[in-house]
């Protein structure tokens, strides 16, 4: 989420991933005994010199001896006469889920220079300030600073807050919301403003004792320099006060507001306007269309401008049309002869609450398209404020609009038919098809298939790659076909994958777990400029005629009912031998949204970190598998940070 101009950006993630690793309390790790599981602390050894063993450790009486073995004659641990039994210099890590806020400050404030060591004042003011503002014990927010990877890739410095209690609270989320921030921005100032003029931080201003440690240095005045800077650069400038003295920046994403307001109660009414030209519209891509079946059940329709010089366009090609008419069962599409814009900005929608009624506008053309970047205030701030709606057109009616220049194609709808077990998918899908469309589907038997190809930038969930291998392998008169599937690289691969209707951690993976479950197929990773917008399954007749069948949310609409786990760390083959003889229930609906797998443990309070979360890794592990783990070294309790994504 940008800010304001040269303010840097912000996210906050509810289900922020913190590693936090201790180097024990002499700095060295810990030696544990592999026989018995006795640990003891280890001073920090000089570099290229082996690490002594701790006394305690050399002769050890043991802990809780490993079935088979049994102690040495005077009575120790069998370890005590194999010292490489003992491992040395292990850091205990431990991985815990929580409310995380970041705020990536600018690479530099003017004058103003930003430091780890400013920033890391300034989160400790913004966490006195937000404790204030929510009226919670300080303690329960967490403050640090750490470098992060700015948007091109060079570096930067983020502060960070995050509750401390594992699974979070909520309290940190809170500081998305640009009205706190700027509040909390403010307080942190007068906070940093020392009555004591301390150098470091002290109990006066912004010192806690979680934050009194060596390794911890704040610079509380360069702390104040950065706040004042930041502060006046988080107030609007004119050039983007476009609804008047009373607009704000929206703070996170369009499909993320409107859904907070639908929650709050705060939306009665909800107008759309598709800016740009329907070529580069995704709109089964479009997050806001997963909202739709909540606002349905509210019981708000939203209305659906589109430009009447568009209707007659190129672009709006049969795939738009079909998308729109999806788009017509919970919505209402109105011509209209202009889209409102605001002080040059696009509005992208206004939504009507029982009080007021506000739009909202972005400042460049590619967060105008209705697509997964719609209203997403990466690149540039999104702003709202108050506003009232242009008229719409005339209510334009879908079914016109695909009768409008399709040709021989038709629409049909599956609804519940092809739901059940996995196990013959395929067939259903065929056997429906042709009773819905006999000709065609009898010309594949009668003249033989060529060449299938299915084209689809959201194949991204485990499921799909089986429900593709039914559909190509059960293919009427297609059994020496070549096939052909054309992929994207998944945005946002997740982290954790562990569900069969998770997302593959790695497209080269998801790429070769497919080709062994459809051998000989020509598997491509596209780039997303190169595929449609739309989901196509082609079919080539011997005979030289061609048959496109789109599907409009393509074999994501069907989702896997329940949960079940799959293993993304198994060798490709295994995958796809796992995925072939996996057993689970089909069911068209709800679709599981692409970019995020939805998590099956919701974090709570008590979903405090067990002992089995603790695992013992060395150093150049930590190094590894957390890019920023250099403070490893330094020991104790650090954040690790994830690199900044701009989609949050
Ligand atoms: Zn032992
Ligand atoms: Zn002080």
């Amino acid at each position: 989420m940008a800010l304001a101009e040269g303010a840097g950006r912000m996210r906050a993630d509810p289900e922020g991933r913190l590693a936090m690793t201790t180097a024990g309390p002499l700095g060295g790790g810990f030696a544990i005994c592999l026989d018995c599981g006795r640990a003891h602390p280890m001073e920090a050894s000089p570099p290229d010199l082996p690490a002594a063993l701790p006394n305690a450790m050399s002769k050890h009486h043991a802990l809780l001896l490993r079935r088979g073995l049994s102690r040495t004659r005077d009575g120790y641990c069998p370890a005590s006469d194999n010292l490489a039994r003992i491992q040395r210099n292990l850091h205990l890590a431990q991985v815990m889920r929580t409310d995380v806020w970041e705020w990536q400050l600018p690479a530099a404030c003017g004058e103003i220079a930003v430091t780890e060591p400013a920033a890391r004042a300034l989160a400790a003011a913004l966490r006195e300030a937000l404790a204030e503002r929510l009226g919670v014990e300080a303690d329960e927010i967490v403050p640090s600073a750490t470098p992060s990877v700015g948007p091109s890739g060079e570096a930067r410095l983020s502060a960070f807050l995050h509750d401390r209690a594992a699974g979070g609270a909520g309290l940190v989320a809170r500081m998305a919301e640009p009205e706190m921030l700027a509040a909390a921005v403010a307080r942190a100032t007068e906070l940093l403003g020392c009555p004591e003029d301390c150098v470091r931080g002290c109990p006066a201003c912004i010192l806690r004792p979680d934050l009194n440690r060596r390794e911890m240095v704040l610079d509380r005045r360069g702390g104040l320099a950065l706040a004042q800077a930041l502060s006046d650069r988080l107030a609007l400038p004119e050039s983007l006060r476009l609804f008047g003295p009373a607009t704000r920046l929206a703070g996170r994403p369009a499909p993320a507001l409107i859904a907070d307001r639908l929650r709050q109660g705060r939306l009665t009414g909800l107008d759309l306007w598709l800016h740009g030209d329907p070529s580069g519209w995704d709109l089964s891509g479009w997050p806001l269309r997963r909202l739709l079946p909540r606002l349905e059940e509210a019981g708000i329709r939203p209305r659906v401008g589109i430009l009447a010089s568009v209707l007659t366009s190129a672009g709006m090609n049969l795939p738009v049309k079909l998308a729109l008419h999806a788009l017509a069962r919970t919505a209402d599409l109105h011509r209209a002869e202009a889209l409102p814009q605001a002080g040059g900005a696009m509005v992208l929608c206004h939504l009507r609450g029982p009080a007021d009624e506000q739009a909202l506008a972005v400042t460049i053309p590619a967060e105008a398209v209705p697509g997964p970047d719609w209203g997403q205030g990466a690149a540039a701030p999104a702003l709202i404020g108050p506003a009232t709606a242009p008229a719409m057109g005339n209510r334009l009616s879908a079914d016109r609009l695909i009768e409008l220049g399709t040709g021989n194609a038709r629409l049909l709808w599956p609804g519940a038919a092809l739901d059940g077990p996995v196990q013959g998918f395929g067939r259903r899908f065929w056997d429906w098809l042709a009773r819905e469309a006999p000709l065609e589907v009898g010309a594949m038997r009668a003249a033989g298939v060529t060449r299938l190809q299915y084209a689809d930038r959201y194949l991204l969930q485990a499921h799909l790659l089986r429900l593709l291998a039914e559909v190509m392998r059960t293919a009427p008169g297609a059994r020496a076909a070549a096939l052909a599937v054309d992929l994207v690289g998944d945005d946002r691969p997740p982290p954790d994958a562990r569900l069969l209707h998770h997302n593959f951690p790695d497209d080269a993976l998801r790429r070769e777990v497919l080709r062994h479950l459809l051998p000989g197929a020509s598997i491509e990773l596209r780039a997303k400029a190169d595929m449609p917008h739309f989901r196509r399954l082609s079919v080539w007749l011997k005979d030289g005629r061609r048959l496109d069948i789109l599907l409009d949310q393509g074999l994501g609409a069907w989702s896997v009912a329940g949960s079940q786990r799959h293993d993304f760390s198994a060798p490709a083959a295994a995958q796809a031998r796992a995925l072939s003889s996996a057993d689970f229930v089909l069911r068209a609906g709800r679709t599981t949204p692409p970019h995020r797998p939805a998590d099956d443990r919701s974090p709570t309070m008590t979903d405090a970190p067990t002992d089995a979360d603790f695992l013992p890794l060395s150093p150049e592990f930590l190094r590894q598998h957390f890019p920023v783990a250099r403070s490893l070294r330094r020991g104790n309790a650090d954040l690790f940070a994830p690199s900044l994504r701009s989609t949050g």
